[in-house]
């Protein structure tokens, strides 16, 4: 079976293919850098990823855009509050944002764009959709008229033809109840920061931000479109409206979106404000990979209930895969090798890549992987495992690490391989023996400096990780 994903735009699972030889151009809707990313924010970036991934590992190449917002209604309010510049404001969360996608082992997207850098290039489409007679002018502002759109409504399902009256909504966030002519650019406010543009003074809205900056670096039809499942009104919505209403042609061909995220109960979310950061996690004790795998295994259209229950299964699940990779790696295993187990690992891959064919079924990729782990355990304490099936075995976890990216610990991460930690300890021995305590010493604050405890003992030199 083909690649295939379900399409919010048609509301069915369609197969896929990029419109251009094996070129996939998608964009995915980035973070508003106003503060820190909650782990409901990082489930759609890791699903993001994993579909990112997913395509490669099917062998198509990626241009891929994501936007950071860095002006927006709130971002304004916290910088004046705070007497600060936007730049100065934004700049720790942008940080911030990407220290977060580095420990979650999130691939950085081909272009990653900020807003700021692209306001002439709004405010030029929204002169063009003016030309158009898509806009209007009110205070100042400029709005778009969803009437003058058609297909407004297509992608979220709805019938707005009963409230296309011509109120406007300034909000960048709204409900659907709410569906008005949006903003497209605002007028200046005194204190607030704007810029001088072909269209006047002012600053953009948030919706035309992800047109201009999709359409700039992907071309007027994108293959995919991504984001939270809580973009889909009014923000992609928007979206749609803006560029087709630009090119005359589709916006984007797939739409997918990654559902929410939801805490495990009120009282735990009253007492400790209603969401987590991955900070949060990280200082619990909690390895970035438990929080990787948790995000990556309940399917992107399904709800995720977070609870810290799960976060520790998660924990326990990789460090089943570790312990079964670590007895592939050093078990001594009698020679040959069992055909009928070597089937089943190749059914296992089959299997595991079928799923994440089908609109990335991770639920259903992890069972086909730990199904066999259970098996080849089995195999290896009843005799059945030869050395010859440890290749394809290998190849099986490697293939599952190329998307998961859960069984390197990030302790090891840039640090030293145990080899390298004994070499260092050898070296330390025969500076003591030499009587050499000056470079032992130092030996050991290197060591310490890596993270590694050395404790010596009776019976040598122990070491461990911090
Ligand atoms: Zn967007």
């Amino acid at each position: 079976m083909a690649l295939r994903f379900y399409n919010t735009l048609t509301q069915r699972v369609e197969e896929f293919a990029p419109l251009e030889d094996n070129l996939v151009r998608m964009y995915s809707c980035g973070p508003t850098v106003w503060n820190y990313a909650h782990i409901g924010n990082l489930r759609t970036f890791t699903f993001v990823d994993l579909l990112r991934r997913w395509l490669q590992a099917r062998g198509y190449r990626l241009d891929h855009v994501m936007n950071l917002t860095d002006v927006d209604d709130r971002i304004i309010q916290q910088a004046m509050a705070a007497g600060q510049t936007l730049e100065e404001y934004t700049s720790v969360y942008t940080q911030a944002f990407l220290d977060d996608c580095r420990t979650l082992r999130l691939e950085r997207p081909e272009h990653l764009v900020p807003a700021t850098a692209h306001i002439e290039d709004m405010a030029e489409a929204i002169r063009r959709l003016g030309e158009k007679g898509y806009t209007y002018q009110s205070d100042g502002s400029i709005y778009f008229r969803i009437a003058s759109f058609p297909g407004y409504g297509k992608l979220s399902h709805t019938d707005f033809s009963g409230i296309r009256a011509g109120v406007r909504v300034d909000s960048d966030r709204y409900e659907k109840s709410d569906a008005r002519d949006f903003a497209l650019w605002k007028a200046p406010k005194p204190g607030e920061p704007s810029w001088d543009t072909v269209i006047g003074p002012g600053r953009p809205g948030w919706h035309i931000e992800c047109s201009v900056m999709a359409m700039k670096y992907l071309g007027e039809t994108l293959d995919i479109h991504a984001g939270g499942v809580d973009l889909t009104f009014p923000h992609h919505e928007n979206e749609i409206a803006q560029s087709e209403a630009l090119t005359g042609k589709p916006f984007a061909r797939f739409w997918l979106h990654s559902e929410h995220l939801i805490l495990e109960s009120q009282t735990m979310s009253k007492s400790l404000g209603n969401f987590y950061t991955l900070r949060d996690l990280l200082e619990r004790g909690y390895e970035p990979e438990a929080v990787r795998y948790l995000l990556a295994s309940v399917p992107y259209r399904k709800k995720l209930t977070f609870t810290f229950d799960s976060l520790r299964s998660a924990a326990g699940a990789i460090e089943r895969l570790r312990s079964y990779k670590l007895r592939l790696e050093t078990g001594k295993f009698p020679a040959g090798t069992s055909e009928a187990l070597l089937e089943r690992t190749l059914a296992a891959v089959r299997r595991f890549e079928e799923s994440l064919d089908d609109d990335l079924n991770t639920a259903e990729a992890l069972g086909a992987v730990f199904e066999y782990v259970r098996d080849s355990n089995s195999a290896m304490d009843a005799g059945e495992f030869r050395a010859g099936n440890s290749a394809a075995a290998l190849e099986l976890l490697a293939r599952f690490d190329a998307i998961f990216d859960v069984l390197t610990t990030t302790a090891n991460q840039g640090g030293l391989s145990d080899a390298q930690i004994e070499a260092r300890i050898a070296e330390r021995n025969q500076a003591r023996q030499a009587n050499n305590f000056t470079r032992a010493d130092q030996v050991r604050q290197e060591l310490a400096e890596a993270g590694v405890i050395l404790e010596d003992t009776r019976e040598g030199t122990r070491w461990k990780r911090r």
